[in-house]
């Protein structure tokens, strides 16, 4: 699916519709210090080898993308859950 670079949108730090510029959502890098990290640190440990299961194959094919959106007035930014799509891509 292609989304353009701009749209008008809601804003709910404007409570009104303005210009928002769109970029596509990424996943930040994992904190090295979580609490399932540590977990998962501890449980790794001393003999026994692999402790939990490495998932190799996934069953969907596609990904559901987010959109992020960004007030051109303020710049609040808003998170757009999108729907399963093998290809998401901003145009100009
Ligand atoms: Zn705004």
């Amino acid at each position: 699916m292609k989304v353009p670079k701009e749209i008008n949108t809601y804003c709910p730090r404007c409570r009104a519709y303005t210009l928002h510029t769109v970029s596509i959502y990424k996943k930040g890098k994992d904190r090295v210090l979580a609490e399932g990290a540590r977990r998962y640190q501890m449980k790794q440990k001393g003999y026994g080898g692999q402790k939990k299961p490495i998932q190799r194959r996934t069953a969907k094919v596609t990904k559901k993308q987010t959109l992020k959106l960004r007030c051109k007035e303020c710049g609040y930014i808003i998170h757009r859950e999108g729907i399963r799509l093998r290809k998401l891509e901003v145009v100009s």
